[in-house]
């Protein structure tokens, strides 16, 4: 059967559903790489799709990309902000996958900042004890409103809650909102040379509410990078 056929597509999607699963469910937290609507933070330029070949005039479709490390669904290394630390790459990968916990702030006023004691409470409540090997994921629901002008009244991390995260040594933290503050970036100058890195415009956290989650988020390996893209997945036990 040709690569690429209908067919071909059909029987894909079939074995999908026929696995038999170590999870219930593999929850997309990532949003698409479109050259149109993807979320980017004020001055980046969007994504841009090129044509490079076509199935009609080559046999095969390729298309060449244009984007900034942090355009859409991406993680924030260490070298995002301090000169010669850890860049994308050198992030030991093991870093990228975590037990997740999901903190609901939903329900905050614009540009609300999130207390040590906001955390430190909802840790409590779901019993759990993390630290090593865990990451913490704010759930704001800002991502959803990344066409409008409330995009960027997103929630923020207070200094207190960023010096919490750092005792509790977690892996990292994620928002689906563009990230955890705003300039002068305080809660990246406190979180990334403590190499606690950060994922931003993540989405769908609400498929999490109330989860056990095992979270995989492994940025493709750019050289010296900043940042990179990320399909960040949730695999729902
Ligand atoms: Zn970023």
């Amino acid at each position: 059967m040709p690569l690429g056929s209908a067919e071909t597509i059909l029987l894909t999607q079939e074995e999908n559903k026929q696995t038999d699963p170590m999870f219930k469910e593999v929850a997309d937290l990532s949003v698409p790489m479109t050259s149109l609507d993807t979320p980017v933070y004020p001055g980046y330029p969007q994504p841009l799709r090129a044509i490079f070949t076509t199935v009609r005039d080559n046999g095969y479709a390729s298309f060449i990309w244009s984007f900034a490390e942090h355009s859409a669904t991406h993680v924030d290394s260490p070298g995002h902000f301090v000169e010669g630390a850890l860049t994308i790459d050198k992030v030991p990968i093991k870093k990228y996958v975590a037990k997740g916990i999901l903190l609901d702030f939903t329900k905050q006023a614009p540009k609300y900042a999130i207390t040590r004691n906001d955390i430190s409470s909802r840790l409590e409540k779901s019993g759990q004890n993390v630290g090593l090997g865990w990451m913490l994921f704010f759930h704001t629901g800002y991502t959803s409103k990344s066409l409008t002008s409330e995009w960027l009244n997103h929630p923020q991390l207070s200094d207190d809650a960023c010096k919490y995260i750092v005792e509790l040594g977690v892996e990292a933290v994620g928002f689906d909102a563009p990230g955890p503050d705003y300039a002068q970036f305080p809660a990246h100058k406190t979180l990334l040379p403590k190499v606690i890195s950060i994922y931003e415009n993540l989405t769908n956290l609400d498929k999490l509410v109330d989860k056990q989650f095992l979270f995989v988020g492994a940025p493709i390996a750019l050289t010296g990078g900043s940042a990179a893209s990320v399909r960040a997945l949730a695999l729902v036990s």
